[in-house]
């Protein structure tokens, strides 16, 4: 846990989300600022940076199977859906606290920006 990292935050309940479901190493919740009908972030409960600190597989796998989860509920699982994770500067990662994004509910486009 960090005190000064949103997520650690949010896992902590210290600050509020929408939370949508969890498992026993992940949580799952809305963002903040949506970029499609459906957009809910996927992250550990544990502080990891980013994908690329990501050391545990259980962990990873519990990431994966709730992101997917979380398309079922939302009904994505016909139309399809994205899921995303931005690693670093280049990658465009703004908060260093590794998470999924789940997108869906309009068609994304390829390549990405
Ligand atoms: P990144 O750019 O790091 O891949 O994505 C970070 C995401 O976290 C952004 O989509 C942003 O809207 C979201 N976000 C940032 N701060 C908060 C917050 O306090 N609460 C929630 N629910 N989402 C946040
Ligand atoms: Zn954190």
């Amino acid at each position: 846990m960090s005190d000064s990292c949103v997520f650690c935050r949010i896992a902590a309940g210290t600050i509020p989300a929408s939370i949508v479901a969890e498992n026993d190493h992940a949580l799952a919740f809305r963002d903040l600022h949506p970029q499609a009908p459906v957009h809910v972030l996927v992250i550990p409960r544990r502080h990891v940076a980013s994908l690329a600190a990501a050391d545990r597989p259980d962990e990873l796998g519990a990431l994966l199977a709730l992101a997917a989860a979380v398309a079922k509920t939302a009904g994505l699982e016909e139309s399809g859906y994205r899921v995303v994770t931005n690693i670093g500067e280049d990658g465009g990662q703004t908060v260093h606290h590794l998470h999924l994004h789940v997108l869906g509910g309009r068609p994304m486009a390829w390549p990405p920006g």
